[in-house]
C-alpha cells in the first residue's frame, strides 16, 4: 500500500490531527538518550486503546513495524525505529486517572509523567519510590516496559515490585488486562511480570495500576567526600554489616564530581576521589540513629568530610548533582557509551579495579557513577565518534566490562534494558538456550515480528 494511503487510514482510526508523516515531525521522534537515529515513516499520537487495537490490525496486514515511545529517554535505543514505521507517542494518553487512597493504588494511561505521580501522591501523604533520574521526563509507561530503577531502588525495589496490573494491547490487536487491584494474586501465569521489562517487544501498555506506599515520617541526606575510591566501595559494604537500609546509597568517581562541581559543597580543594551521596527515611526516632550507624561506617572507612544536609534546598542541591551527571558527561567528550552494570555489592571495589585497568588499557576516559547501594554503576565510556580509533578502542572496552561483571557474578543491564545497544552481548549473559526460548515467547506473542522489531534480539 502507498505510504500516503496508510497515512489516511491511519487518520480514519486516530484522528486526522494525531498522525503525521511530514518530515519536521519525523525527526522529533527519531532517536532516544542513545543519540542513535532513524526516522520513522509515520507518527501516530493515539488516545485510546480501541485505535492501537485498530492500528496493529491493519500494521500486521501491512507488514509495516509498529513502535512504541513514551519520552526518548532510554539508554538502550528501545523506541528507536531502526525499521522505520508507524510510531506511537502516548504524549495524549497521559493522565493520572484514579488514586485510590484506601487500596493504595493508582491508575494511570502510559504517556503519564513519573514526577507529576510523585509530587500527587505526595500531597496525599502517599509514596511511589520508583525514581529514574530522568523522573521529570520519563514516562510510566516506558518505565514499566524498562523495568526502571533509580536511586531508592536499594531500600524499595524497581518499577517492577510496583506494577499489579496492566491493560496490554497485543501485537495482534487483541486487549488484555493482567494482574489484579488487590495485595495478592496468583492467578494463571503472570503476564504483568512477563511484560515489564519487555521493552516494548510483547505488547503496548496501555493503563498501569501501580502499588503505592505510605510517606515515610522523615528524610535526611549526607554526603561523604573520600580521598581513596577504594574506601567509599568499602563503606557502601560497611553500611549494609550495621544492618541498616539507607533509602538510596549513590556513587560518583573524580571524573563525575569534576563535572557537576558547581552543584556540589567546597571543601576538599581537587583532592576528593570519590563521594557517596546516602539517604535515609523512617521515623522521626529512626532517622538520627540511622544516619549515626551511616556516619560511622563512612568515618571508619577514612571519609574525609561528612555533612548532613541542613536543609530540603542543601538536600536538593546534592540531588540535582546526581541527576544532572547524565547530561554533564559531555563536558569531557563529545560522545559516551553509557552501560549499567551490576555486581554483588561487595564487588563494588573488584569492578571499579577492573573498570580502571580497562580504561589504562584502552586509554579512555571512564567516569563512574550510579547506584552502589544495588551495586549499579554506570560505567560512561567517553570518546569522539569522529575518531574511528577511538571509538574502536571505546567498543572493546565495553566487551572487556561485560566480561568482568559477568565473571563477578554481575549482570549487564541493571536498569537501561538491552534495546539495540546490547543486543549482541545478549548470549554473553543467559546463553544460545535461553535466547532461543526468548525468541519462542515473542513469536507467540507477535508472530509476524511487528511490534518493535530489532530491539533486544539480534535479527
Ligand atoms: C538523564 C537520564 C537519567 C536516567 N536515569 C535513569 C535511572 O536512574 N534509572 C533508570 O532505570 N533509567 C534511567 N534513565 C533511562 C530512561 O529514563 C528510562 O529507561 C525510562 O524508563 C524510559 O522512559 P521513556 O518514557 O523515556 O521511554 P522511551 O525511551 O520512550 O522508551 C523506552 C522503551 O519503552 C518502550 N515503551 C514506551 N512506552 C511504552 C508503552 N506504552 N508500551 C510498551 N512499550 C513502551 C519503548 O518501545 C522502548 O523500548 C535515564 C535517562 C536519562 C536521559
Amino acid at each position: 500500500m502507498l505510504l500516503s494511503d496508510l497515512v489516511s487510514l491511519l487518520k480514519d482510526i486516530a484522528g486526522k490531527e494525531d498522525v503525521s508523516a511530514e518530515k519536521e515531525e519525523l525527526l522529533c521522534y527519531s532517536y532516544d538518550a542513545t543519540q542513535i537515529e532513524f526516522l520513522p515513516d509515520i507518527i501516530v499520537k493515539p488516545t485510546l486503546p480501541s485505535q492501537i487495537s485498530e492500528i496493529m490490525k491493519l500494521s500486521n496486514k501491512e507488514d509495516m513495524p509498529v513502535i512504541p515511545r513514551g519520552a526518548g529517554t532510554g539508554f538502550s535505543g528501545g523506541s528507536i525505529p531502526v525499521k522505520g514505521g508507524i510510531l506511537l507517542s502516548f504524549e495524549k494518553m497521559n493522565k493520572i486517572i484514579e488514586i485510590d487512597e484506601d487500596n493504595l493504588f493508582a491508575i494511570v494511561e502510559p504517556g503519564a509523567i513519573n514526577g507529576d505521580l510523585q509530587r500527587l501522591v505526595e500531597s496525599k501523604g502517599l509514596f511511589y519510590p520508583p525514581d529514574p533520574s530522568s523522573m521529570d521526563f520519563c514516562t510510566l509507561g516506558g518505565n514499566v516496559a524498562e523495568n526502571a530503577g533509580g536511586p531508592k531502588a536499594v531500600k524499595y525495589g524497581v518499577t517492577r515490585d510496583y506494577v499489579m496490573g496492566l491493560e496490554v494491547v497485543l501485537p495482534t490487536g487483541k486487549i488484555i488486562n493482567t494482574g489484579v487491584k488487590t495485595r495478592k494474586g496468583v492467578v494463571g501465569y503472570d503476564f504483568t511480570r512477563l511484560m515489564t521489562g519487555s521493552e516494548g517487544t510483547l505488547g503496548i501498555i496501555t493503563k498501569i495500576i501501580l502499588r503505592l506506599l505510605p510517606m515515610p515520617e522523615k528524610v535526611s541526606t549526607l554526603s561523604a567526600f573520600f580521598t581513596d575510591i577504594a574506601d567509599a566501595s568499602r563503606a557502601v559494604v560497611d553500611i549494609t554489616k550495621k544492618r541498616i537500609t539507607p533509602r538510596a546509597i549513590e556513587f560518583m568517581d573524580r571524573n563525575s564530581l569534576e563535572v557537576v562541581k558547581e552543584h556540589l559543597p567546597e571543601g576538599l580543594h581537587g583532592k576528593a576521589e570519590a563521594l557517596l551521596l546516602i539517604e535515609v527515611d523512617g521515623t522521626e526516632i529512626e532517622v538520627p540513629r540511622i544516619l549515626e550507624k551511616v556516619k560511622d561506617a563512612c568515618k571508619a572507612n577514612n571519609a574525609a568530610k561528612i555533612d548532613v544536609a541542613e536543609n530540603e534546598s542543601d538536600a536538593k542541591r546534592l540531588w540535582i548533582a546526581r541527576r544532572s551527571l547524565s547530561q554533564n558527561m559531555f563536558k569531557l567528550k563529545p560522545d559516551k557509551i553509557n552501560e549499567d552494570i551490576v555486581v554483588p555489592r561487595t564487588k563494588i571495589p573488584d569492578i571499579i579495579s577492573a573498570v580502571d585497568g580497562i580504561s589504562k588499557k584502552y586509554n579512555l576516559k571512564i567516569a563512574n557513577f550510579g547506584h552502589a547501594g544495588d551495586g549499579n554503576i554506570h560505567v560512561n565510556i567517553m570518546y569522539d565518534k569522529k575518531d574511528a580509533d577511538e571509538t574502536s578502542r571505546a567498543n572493546a572496552a565495553v566487551k572487556e566490562l561485560f566480561s568482568a561483571t559477568l565473571s563477578l557474578n554481575g549482570t549487564i543491564s541493571g536498569e537501561h534494558g538491552i534495546g539495540i545497544t546490547k543486543a549482541p552481548y545478549l548470549k554473553m549473559e543467559i546463553g544460545e538456550i535461553g535466547v532461543e526460548v526468548m525468541k519462542k515467547i515473542k513469536k507467540s506473542f507477535d508472530p509476524n515480528n511487528i511490534l518493535n522489531p530489532g530491539k533486544i534480539f539480534v535479527e
